[in-house]
């Protein structure tokens, strides 16, 4: 079928081309043709999806619709669904069905949007190409062999061979920006507090952020639109009012002022990566813009801060999967004692079991000074830096990885590699700033992506800074060749 990304869609569903019942069972086929391959959802709800698509053909013919009615939509497994397996990728939740919707999910289905199932991730989302999932790797459409990135990278992968025109991520370090420029698509991971986390499983939760995949910019804004906003369940969500994000994407960027940070395009950047990057410059300053070289003095220190705040944070929240309560639990344990060891024991994957004794340790009372209060201390920093560097421009661009997507088993020996492919992501994670990834080109016949951040609720101009690159390349329409 024609339509691939939210526009057309909705444009289709709005001309009567085809019905929500069709465009949903179009992208049913396709998942039953390709997730063998791919991997990318853990969970498929067709049933549901062709009911709420029949709903929604029923809204649109009172013509009641409103943006998303009808429009087939695929979730991260971490945001909870109710009634519906809410894994997690986790072994430990293998057997949990959510009793509740997440915020952000019952947003969708107020609006009428239908689901397609749930996609795979990271277990706990932590890790940086989906091989760390109890559902085993993700393929990336590109190229079968490579990674599609991580943790969102079932969805991304989704996304990318329109098993789905969108889909919903987390990003606690990059986990939408990454994998959406490994698979040569769109995403917009939101200020801290922009999108409610109620119901969405936490990792980090000073760091975790909700924010949708999908082909474009404009796509973006359109799902962004749902999903943000004030959440009284949520109580570090912020209570701002929330702009028309389409509204803003034809602005004119004459006289932009975008920041290049020299740190972030040093050593350790494929050349290949950089060139692309270089290019996609050249067009912004074609496009009016002003480009200024600026300072992030400090970050060098967002790998060591993240890779101390983020497990300790993690060590905190997995303290809840007991074996008693809900998830996993061993076989006739003989104690309490056994009950809880072997539970957790069985019911995490070795990433996961690593951040927790990481976070434990920097935690404990011995240590706690010299790795965690440290940390936070360097995290001001790192937030101090990009405070000052938006005092002189409008938004810093810059890569997202620091090459393309890497064969599968190239680094799972060696988590140090692993964790260097969030040098560029993870700091404005650790500042809570919002940040796009958006195609910027190919290197090896695959995508790479490049990184727009932007200051504190400034989302709009990111989403029309993206969107207007997107007016003048055509590399968001590129699509890998999945049959
Ligand atoms: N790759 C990072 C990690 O492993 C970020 C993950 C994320 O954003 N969820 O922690």
């Amino acid at each position: 079928m024609m339509a691939k990304t939210i526009k057309q869609i909705q444009q289709g569903l709005a001309q009567k081309k085809f019905s929500s019942v069709e465009i949903t069972q179009h992208f049913l086929d396709r998942i039953d043709s390709h997730n063998s391959t791919i991997n990318c959802f853990i969970t498929v709800t067709g049933e549901l999806a062709l009911q709420q698509a029949k709903s929604a053909d029923l809204v649109i013919a009172r013509g009641e619709a409103q943006a998303l009615t009808g429009i087939p939509l695929a979730h991260k497994d971490i945001f909870c669904t109710d009634g519906i397996k809410t894994s997690c990728a986790s072994r430990m939740l293998d057997n949990f069905i959510a009793p509740y919707d997440a915020t952000i999910i019952e947003k969708f289905k107020l609006g009428g949007a239908v689901m397609l199932g749930k996609t795979n991730m990271d277990e706990f989302a932590m890790g940086s190409s989906n091989e760390n999932s109890f559902y085993g790797p993700v393929a990336n459409p590109w190229d079968f062999e490579r990674v599609p990135g991580g943790s969102s990278g079932g969805s991304a992968a989704a996304v990318a061979a329109s098993l789905a025109p969108a889909a919903t991520g987390t990003d606690t370090g990059g986990s939408i920006r990454q994998p959406a420029a490994l698979c040569g698509i769109s995403g917009i991971k939101p200020t801290y507090g922009r999108v409610s986390r109620y119901g969405m499983i936490a990792f980090g939760s000073s760091l975790d952020q909700g924010g949708p995949l999908a082909h474009s910019a404009e796509d973006c804004a359109i799902l962004l639109q749902t999903m943000a906003g004030f959440d009284p369940r949520d109580s570090t969500s912020i209570d701002r009012a929330v702009p028309d994000y389409s509204e803003q994407l034809n602005a004119d960027i004459k006289g932009l002022k975008i920041g290049l940070p020299k740190e972030l395009f040093a050593e350790g950047l494929d050349s290949d990566v950089a060139k692309v990057i270089e290019t996609a410059i050249q067009e912004y300053r074609r496009l009016g813009a002003e480009v200024v070289d600026i300072q992030l003095p400090n970050s060098n220190l967002a790998i060591p801060v993240y890779y101390v705040v983020a497990p300790a944070e993690c060590s905190s929240n997995l303290s809840r999967f007991d074996g008693v309560r809900f998830g996993h639990r061993c076989d006739n344990p003989i104690d309490l004692e056994d009950l809880y060891k072997r539970s957790r024991a069985e019911g995490f994957g070795d990433e996961v079991k690593r951040r927790i004794m990481i976070g434990t340790y920097v935690l404990s009372a011995g240590y706690y000074d010299a790795y965690y209060l440290k940390a936070q201390q360097l995290r001001r920093l790192i937030k101090q830096d990009y405070e000052k560097a938006f005092e002189q421009v409008d938004v810093i661009l810059c890569p997202v990885t620091p090459e393309v997507a890497f064969k599968q088993g190239a680094k799972t020996d060696d988590p140090v590699s692993m964790y260097l492919q969030d040098i560029y992501t993870l700091s404005l994670n650790l500042a809570g700033l919002p940040g796009i990834s958006i195609p910027a080109g190919f290197s090896q016949q695959l995508p790479v992506g490049m990184q727009l951040i932007g200051n504190y609720f400034d989302e709009s101009r990111l989403l029309n800074v993206a969107h207007q690159f997107q007016q003048v390349t055509d590399w968001h329409l590129k699509a890998p060749e999945v049959g």
